[in-house]
């Protein structure tokens, strides 16, 4: 197989793949067929491609194959799980609820006594009939990566094949959530005596979605005016929200849908598709921002880049660039000029934002506890002692308890957890970049804009740390993400 025939083959496979995603996350499309797809692509699948993706000396395509390797084997998993997932509901208090819709309930439910009931028949059915699939999935996957990279120990075949450095990572992450404990225990106190209204020691899980909700300002973020808003501050950066049509919005309700929003590109970077679920209040607007920073991502990149460039690389990168326009969503400025939260009594965006930032901060933790138990869990044999590990340590980082139920389902497969860590690193290298060059509001000038897209337009073609030295920042720490939220969280 010579590299222009594995190219053209991995192309039309991605966009196959690309539009199955779409169609079943979507809920357009019930009968999943991820397997048969790989099937008519099964040259990818032998040993010849893994030679010449090798032989290329480009580390993406070779990086690439083994995650093709890792999806063809998994697919029957992932199918199972997807069509559990649109079928099962709970039975919670006299309630039938989709199981799909057990996150948004937690999310938007003052009751308490609900949540915890809600939860606890999430985690029980969840468990009861994933966790042996999930177990399954897992262990292939780790099969595969190890067979491939040559490589018996899990961990550093990923670290080899991606060029992530996951043991400075979690050595950052670990250091993270020792310098912020007293800073997250104190905020997240002043917060949850407020919102849930018991000692800090009594929380549970089922009370973080709640805790962070800020459904006090959800006049401020209409579901009705968020594209137009969008639309509206891309163009002040002289960027177009919807890159001229190559972007498809689909934020309509539907049974079938994951509750997850996501951007998938079928045609990069001419067809992307970002789906959502609004769910109400600053939330959407958030998950809106970040998602529409994916899908400017996509289709920002120069169509007459290499496959490898366009398509694939250091996902840190496409995952920093979402945080970036995410994060838009925390600053005053953005949120006095863009959302009504300009006509909110005098207060009202300070007290918004604390509640953000705890919230932001409760994520960055989580991710860096979930790093830690993910590197413990694949090397392990995904057994059910594992479980305490997992409650433990989540618990501790969050200060929410944790049940141990989760402990396979709430796992980022192929350490995707280290990407979006590395992509806060990232995040806040560009955010500060972009404010030294063009000032705090930078999200409204037309120069900032046309930075941002000359920064989008290789793609993925460097990896997260070279795009934070390209605006002028040593390499990736959280340093500055941290600092940043210390005030706010005072
Ligand atoms: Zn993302």
């Amino acid at each position: 197989m010579n590299l222009e025939a594995l190219v053209a083959s991995g192309e039309q496979l991605n966009q196959a793949l690309g539009r199955e995603w779409y169609l079943t996350g979507a809920g357009l499309k019930a009968d999943p067929a991820f397997t048969e797809i790989y099937d008519r692509h099964a040259v990818l699948q032998e040993a010849d491609a893994f030679a010449c993706a090798t032989a290329s000396g480009i580390a993406a395509l070779r990086e690439w194959i083994v995650d093709l390797r890792v999806g063809r084997r998994v697919a029957p998993f992932e199918e199972r799980q997807l069509e559990w997932e649109q079928r099962a509901s709970l039975s919670v208090l006299g309630r039938e609820i989709p199981y799909l819709r057990a996150g948004i309930d937690l999310q938007n439910s003052p009751d308490r006594a609900f949540r915890i009931a809600l939860d606890r028949e999430r985690g029980a059915v969840g468990a009861a009939a994933l966790n042996g699939l999930r177990r399954d999935r897992l262990a292939a996957e780790r099969e595969v990566v190890s067979a491939l990279a040559g490589d018996a120990e899990f961990v550093r075949a990923v670290a080899r094949l991606s060029g992530m450095d996951l043991d400075t990572l979690a050595g950052q992450a670990a250091a993270l959530l020792e310098d912020t404990a007293d800073l997250y225990a104190d905020a997240l106190g002043r917060l949850t005596r407020r919102r849930v209204g018991v000692p800090a020691g009594e929380l549970v899980r089922a009370d973080s979605a709640w805790a962070f909700r800020a459904d006090g300002h959800d006049a401020a973020f209409p579901p009705d005016r968020m594209l137009d808003t969008a639309v509206h501050q891309m163009r002040d950066m002289g960027l177009d929200a919807l890159a001229g049509g190559r972007i498809t919005v689909d934020a309509d309700e539907r049974p079938g849908k994951q509750p997850r929003a996501f951007c998938i590109p079928v045609r990069v970077p001419f067809e992307v598709y970002l789906v959502l679920r609004p769910s109400g209040g600053h939330g959407d607007y958030r998950t809106f921002w970040h998602e529409l920073g994916h899908a400017m991502h996509f289709a920002a990149v120069d169509p007459t880049r290499p496959f490898h460039e366009r398509w694939l690389g250091d996902n840190s990168v496409t995952e920093g660039f979402a945080m970036l326009w995410d994060h838009l969503t925390l600053d005053a400025g953005w949120l006095g000029r863009y959302t009504q939260m300009r006509q909110e009594r005098q207060g009202g965006i300070a007290d918004l934002r604390f509640e953000l930032a705890v919230s932001e901060l409760h994520m960055l933790r989580r991710y860096a506890a979930k790093l830690a138990y993910e590197m413990s869990l694949h090397r392990s044999d995904y057994g059910p002692a594992m479980a305490d590990e997992y409650a433990e340590r989540l618990s501790a980082a969050t200060g929410f308890r944790y049940a141990g139920e989760d402990y396979l389902r709430d796992v980022d497969p192929g350490f995707y957890a280290a990407r979006y860590l590395r992509a806060w690193q990232l995040e806040a290298a560009l955010a500060s970049g972009l404010v030294e060059r063009f000032d705090e509001d930078w999200y409204r000038n037309p120069r900032a804009g046309a930075f941002v897209h000359a920064l989008m337009e290789p793609g993925q073609a460097s990896p997260a740390d070279t795009v934070a030295r390209q605006v002028g920042r040593p390499g990736l720490s959280f340093t500055t993400a941290v600092a940043r939220l210390t005030p706010l969280l005072a």
